[in-house]
């Protein structure tokens, strides 16, 4: 279709970045493009209304960007899922495995309650662990998962077979 032409041409292939062997997707070159973001924005709106999504939790870092314009789009509240360590307010935390280490994020307790329904916004699905984690979070504050929203999905990976269980039936959505 012609979203995904115009979504794909402003994305940019890095290659050896962040270390070398890996082909990174930088997102900037859509962010810089009024067409191509509203074009986004608009699409990923339209999957929080489809999935009826009460609000919209954007994962750290460019989650938020994506994120936070859906979520006006959809007349929905915008919750961030942080990295561990910089919400101030009482959090809950969720620790996941990287291919190197461990990692953590968080999200204020206060921010989603039973009768939630929330759809998760980022730009990359890789392997599955940053989304599966966030799921995780979302469902120990108590409120139910809508679904996930990605830009792209980088297949090869597997991510979306590793979240079927953590999805347990909520639509996975990659542009
Ligand atoms: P995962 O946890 O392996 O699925 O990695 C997904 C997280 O890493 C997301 O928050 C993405 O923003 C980021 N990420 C992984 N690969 C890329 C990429 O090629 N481009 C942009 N972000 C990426």
């Amino acid at each position: 279709t012609g979203i995904t032409e115009l979504l794909l041409s402003r994305i940019r292939d890095v290659a050896d970045y962040p270390e070398p062997g890996v082909v990174f997707k930088d997102i900037t070159p859509l962010l810089a493009d009024p067409a191509a973001f509203t074009a986004l924005t608009d699409a990923l709106a339209e999957v929080a209304e489809h999935t009826g999504a009460t609000k919209v939790v954007g994962l750290e870092a460019r989650g938020f960007i994506l994120g936070a314009p859906v979520a006006l789009r959809a007349g929905l509240g915008f919750i961030p899922v942080r990295k561990a360590g910089k919400l101030p307010g009482a959090t809950l935390s969720q620790a996941y495995e990287l291919e190197y280490g461990s990692a953590e994020i968080e999200v204020h307790a206060e921010d989603l309650a039973a009768g939630d329904r929330v759809l998760v916004v980022d730009d990359v699905l890789a392997t599955g662990g940053t989304a599966e984690a966030s799921l995780e979070l979302i469902r120990r504050a108590g409120a139910r998962v809508a679904g996930l929203a990605v830009l792209m999905e980088l297949g090869f990976l597997g991510g979306r077979a590793r979240l079927e269980p953590a999805l347990a039936g909520a639509p996975l959505r990659a542009l």
